[in-house]
């Protein structure tokens, strides 16, 4: 092959659900050289994950995609119960609102299409000057010292992409993973295995979740906002094959719990099994995986797509710090720090599933309470995810490791309003609590890294105008509060330590 045929670029993203797109735009914004490929013809049309959490919002926010999304979900939705004689019971939504500790601009979670956001994250790559080549699937890979040689296939001919460093977010039949040789360690549940698809239907509430009890289980309908489709999940019942998903088929299973309610068409069926599934390592060499392509597991809690995203977002910074010239050991913590998580996704999901279960042939007295166990609000929102050990004391503040929660009414000279208006953006944030050595002002970097000085009765600096700030971190005088891109608090430093902040600072390589 002639050389001039390899196609060049730092960052190869096999795969544009989801999680692709969110390192598509990270890493866009942060000036990476980066293609995305995906092997279908059009973007995905097909509902799957419904519910956008909280964290995931944040996410949105920071990366500029997040005001379709807010646009097109809609935050309350209620249950209503059918039972087979036409009786109704309507219960709250199932979704939890996020406590107000967590300082989040977004508290609760969406009902949105996947479609819908992954709409969003395209625009805002489109913005970014990126764009997804279609029909193009990964086949091959080969990976050395300097880089990863993947072998494509197109409607025009193969062709060769040469990358530093491959992402694959191939989902959850990961042709990468298989390409490496790797499996998910886990468990697949052959018996249990669900009906599912995005339909239209005549005669129904668009302003509630419909839910028919029977001793097959629960059938559920739920609106997706701003279109007229609905997603339709029943399990396939216990002890049978499932059959080939049709129209008919699915008219069938509403019509066996009387629900008097006509399908009018469907633009998805499938067959749905719960796995549950993850990688041990989420890095092999110059491959890195994230979301389905690294865990699956069961559709309780709304959790796929959700950790997927964070994933990304947990992975974007650094690979784009490591192009950068930072120490490639930097993405080992990537897996170091999602592994934990999507281990612990997969034990809450698969107990909120079983517990669930349990219960489906039940009345509606009993399936409420059981959905709204599928909703914590620490994890289920990921407000609470925290990288590394430690615990947060509430006297003194977030700590190394937390999420940066938001502070609203601050005040400075070249801007004015939350916490999150100083974070957005590819950069590490450093905030100055009453502490004006120079040195700090002599380190940091426009883009990079961003200074704020927050200063105690001056008019100068960053101020806090609602009192929030001191409410929320609980700053000591003189401390440096070091966040993150994607806005996990990196360190809090004494004021006699400023010195060594920047000698310990992960990103004083990537700056450089
Ligand atoms: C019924 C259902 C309900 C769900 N509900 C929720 C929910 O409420 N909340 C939630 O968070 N999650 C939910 N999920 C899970 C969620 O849909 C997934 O976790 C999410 O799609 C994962 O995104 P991803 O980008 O990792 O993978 P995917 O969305 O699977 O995207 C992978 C992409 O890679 C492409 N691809 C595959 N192989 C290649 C190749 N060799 N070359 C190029 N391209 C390739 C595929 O065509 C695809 O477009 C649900 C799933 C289902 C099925």
């Amino acid at each position: 092959m002639n050389e001039h045929d390899v196609f060049q670029t730092d960052v190869l993203i096999v795969g544009a659900g989801p999680v692709g797109l969110t390192l598509a735009c990270d890493l866009a914004r942060r000036g990476v050289a980066c293609r995305i490929v995906e092997r279908d013809a059009t973007a995905g049309r097909a509902s799957k994950a419904k519910t956008i959490q909280p964290r995931s919002l944040e996410v949105l926010d920071d990366l500029g995609a997040v005001e379709h999304v807010v646009r097109h979900g809609i935050a309350d939705l209620p249950l209503r119960f059918h039972d087979s004689s036409g009786g109704v019971v309507d219960g709250p939504s199932i979704t939890v609102r996020a406590r107000d500790s967590f300082g989040t601009p977004y508290p609760d979670p969406l009902w949105i299409g996947q479609f819908d956001v992954e709409h969003a994250l395209r625009e805002r790559l489109r913005l970014l000057g990126g764009s997804v080549e279609h029909q193009v699937e990964a086949v091959d890979l080969a990976q050395d010292q300097d880089g990863v040689t993947a072998a494509m296939r197109t409607p025009q001919g193969d062709r060769t992409v040469r990358a530093r460093y491959v992402v694959a977010t191939d989902g959850g039949k990961s042709t990468v993973r298989g390409l490496l040789g790797l499996h998910l360690a886990g468990e697949t549940r052959e018996a249990e295995r669900w009906y599912i698809g995005d339909v239209t239907v005549n005669g129904l509430a668009r302003d509630h979740m419909h839910v028919w009890t029977s001793d097959d289980g629960m059938l559920v309908l739920t609106p997706l906002p701003h279109s007229d489709l609905w997603q339709l999940q029943a399990p396939v019942p216990a002890g049978t094959e499932p059959s080939t998903p049709t129209c008919e088929l699915y008219q069938r299973l509403l019509d066996e719990r009387n629900a008097g309610i006509t399908l009018t068409s469907a633009a998805w069926l499938s067959v749905y099994r719960v796995n549950i599934r993850m990688l041990t390592d989420y890095r092999s060499g110059r491959v890195l995986f994230a979301g389905d392509a690294a865990h699956v597991h069961t559709p309780a809690g709304g959790q796929g797509m959700n950790t997927g995203i964070q994933d990304a977002y947990n992975l974007g910074w650094k690979l784009g710090a490591v192009i950068r010239g930072a120490s490639p050991d930097l993405l080992d913590t990537y897996s170091a720090e999602r592994a934990p998580v999507a281990r612990t996704v997969l034990a809450v999901s698969t107990r909120k599933l079983d517990r669930t279960t349990q219960r489906i042939g039940g009345h509606a007295d009993m399936l409420g309470p059981a959905l709204g166990e599928l909703a914590d609000d620490a994890m289920t929102t990921g407000l609470g995810i925290r990288y590394g050990s430690g615990s947060h004391d509430p006297s003194t503040g977030p700590v190394a490791g937390d999420r940066a929660p938001n502070a609203t009414g601050l005040r400075g000279p070249d801007s004015t309003g939350d916490l999150f208006d100083l974070t957005r953006g590819p950069h590490w944030t450093l905030i100055a609590f009453d502490n004006d050595d120079p040195a700090l002002t002599d380190r940091t970097e426009p883009g990079i890294l961003h200074l704020h000085l927050h200063r105690i009765n001056t008019d100068d600096g960053l101020l806090d105008g609602d009192g929030e700030f001191q409410r929320i971190y609980a700053p000591r005088r003189g401390e440096l509060i070091l966040i993150r891109p994607d806005g996990h608090i990196a360190t809090r430093i004494p004021h006699d330590q400023t010195a060594d902040l920047f000698d310990t600072l992960p990103v004083a390589a990537p700056m450089r």
